[in-house]
C-alpha cells in the first residue's frame, strides 16, 4: 500500500518535485472550484450575504492566481488565511455553527507551516506561522462562541441540508489536510534522499583520488589504522610505474594519466576483496592485504605485476607497453605502520636496482 502511494506521488509530482508554482496554484485553482461551487449553492438558497461573498472570495483568488504566477507566495497565503477566517465568521452569523464552516479555519493552519517549510528567503517565518495558528485557533473557538449566544440571520430548513453542507466541508477539509500531509512527507523524503547522494559524493571526493578512483591516502591511513588495531597481520604492498617518466615525455601526460588509471583499475580488479587500494603518491600505489599468509599475498602481487606486464595501452594505434616493481612486507608485531611501510618501499627500490618488473619481499 505505502510503495503503491509513493509511486502515484512520482507520477504525480515526479521526481524533482513540482515547483511552488505549481503546487500553490494548483491549491489556488482548486479552492477557487469550491467557492464557484458555494456560490451556486448559496444563490439557489438565495442566501445573499454568503453568495455576494463568495462572489468577492473567487475574485479575490484570481487576484491570488495572479500573485502566484509573480511568485509572492506570502501575500497569497494571507489573502487565503483571512478569506477563509472571515467566511467561516460570515457563515457562523448567517446560517449558524452546524453547518461545518468553522472546520476549513483548522485546515489553514498547516499551510503556514509548509509555507515556513519551502520558502527560502522568507525571515521570521516561525513566527509567522505559529502566531497565524494561534490567531486562527482564537477565531474558532470565537465563532463557536458566538453561535451560542447569537442566532443565525437566516434559518435554513431541513436537516439534510445542513448534514449534507456538514459533510461536504468536512470532506473539503480533510481532503485538503491529507493531500498537504502526504506532499509534505513525500518532499521531506525526496530532500532526505538528495541529501543522502550529495553526502555520498562528498563522501567520495573525500576519500578517493579524482584521476584513478583508488581510495586516497587519507583513507587508506585510516584503513592501516583500522589494520593495526584488529591485531591481525597484515601485509603492504608498494607499487611503482617502471621508468613512467619516459612515458610522459615520449607519449605525453596526458597519456601517461590513461597508463595511471588502466594501471590502477587491474590493481584494483586483482585485489578485489582482499584489501584495500590507494593512489599513495603520483604514481606509486600502496596496497593493504588483511591476509597474514605471504603465498597468497605475494600470488596477488605477482598477478598484477603479470597483468600489466601483458596490458597493450593504446595510443593512436601504437600499442604501448608499461611494467610495474613491487615491494611486498609482512606487519611485524610492535613495530609502526611507517616501519612496515617503509620496508615494502625498500623492497620496492630492491626491485628497481635489480632490473624493475618485479615483485621483491
Ligand atoms: P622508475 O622506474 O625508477 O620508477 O622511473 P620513473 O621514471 O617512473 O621515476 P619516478 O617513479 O621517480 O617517476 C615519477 C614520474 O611520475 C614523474 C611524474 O612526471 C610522473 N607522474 C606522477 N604523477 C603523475 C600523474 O598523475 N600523471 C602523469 N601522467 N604522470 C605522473
Ligand atoms: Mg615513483
Ligand atoms: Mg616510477
Amino acid at each position: 500500500m505505502g510503495k503503491k502511494l509513493t509511486n502515484v506521488w512520482k507520477v504525480l509530482i515526479g521526481e524533482n518535485m513540482l515547483t511552488d508554482r505549481q503546487k500553490y496554484g494548483a491549491m489556488i485553482y482548486t479552492v477557487a472550484g469550491v467557492h464557484v461551487l458555494l456560490t451556486c449553492i448559496f444563490i439557489s438558497m438565495k442566501i445573499t450575504p454568503l453568495y455576494l461573498f463568495n462572489i468577492c472570495r473567487v475574485l479575490s483568488y484570481l487576484v491570488a492566481a495572479y500573485l502566484v504566477r509573480q511568485e509572492r507566495y506570502l501575500p497569497v497565503y494571507f489573502i487565503t488565511y483571512f478569506e477563509i477566517i472571515l467566511h467561516s465568521l460570515v457563515a457562523t452569523i448567517c446560517i449558524g455553527w452546524k453547518f461545518g464552516f468553522g472546520q476549513y479555519i483548522i485546515g489553514i493552519i498547516p499551510v503556514g507551516f509548509y509555507l515556513c517549510y519551502t520558502m527560502k528567503n522568507m525571515t521570521h517565518r516561525l513566527s509567522i506561522a505559529t502566531s497565524s495558528a494561534l490567531l486562527a485557533m482564537l477565531a474558532f473557538i470565537s465563532c463557536k462562541i458566538m453561535s451560542c449566544y447569537t442566532s443565525p440571520v437566516y434559518v435554513v430548513e431541513g436537516r439534510k441540508i445542513e448534514i449534507m453542507f456538514y459533510i461536504f466541508n468536512s470532506f473539503c477539509t480533510f481532503a485538503f489536510l491529507i493531500t498537504l500531509s502526504l506532499l509534505f512527507v513525500y518532499e521531506v523524503r525526496i530532500t532526505n534522499a538528495r541529501l543522502r547522494h550529495q553526502n555520498a559524493i562528498l563522501d567520495q571526493l573525500a576519500n578517493t583520488d579524482p584521476l584513478t578512483g583508488l581510495y586516497n591516502r587519507r583513507s587508506m591511513n585510516v584503513f592501516l589504522e583500522q589494520a593495526l588495531q584488529s591485531q591481525t597481520n597484515f601485509h603492504v604492498i608498494m607499487c611503482d610505474i617502471d621508468d613512467f617518466k619516459k612515458v610522459n615525455d615520449t607519449y605525453g601526460h596526458d597519456f601517461g594519466d590513461i597508463v595511471l588509471q588502466e594501471i590502477a583499475e587491474i590493481t584494483m580488479k586483482t585485489v578485489d576483496d582482499a584489501g584495500y587500494v590507494c593512489r599513495w603518491g603520483g604514481e606509486e600505489i600502496l596496497i593493504l592485504i588483511s591476509s597474514r599468509v605471504s603465498e597468497s599475498v605475494l600470488h596477488i602481487a605477482e598477478s598484477i605485476r603479470t597483468k600489466v606486464e601483458y596490458h597493450i595501452f593504446e595510443l593512436n594505434q601504437k600499442l604501448v607497453h608499461c611494467t610495474l616493481t613491487l615491494g611486498v612486507a609482512a606487519y611485524h608485531k610492535n613495530e609502526t605502520l611507517e616501519e612496515t611501510i617503509a620496508r615494502a618501499d625498500d623492497n620496492l627500490y630492491r626491485g628497481k636496482r635489480s632490473g624493475k618488473n618485479k615483485v621483491v619481499m
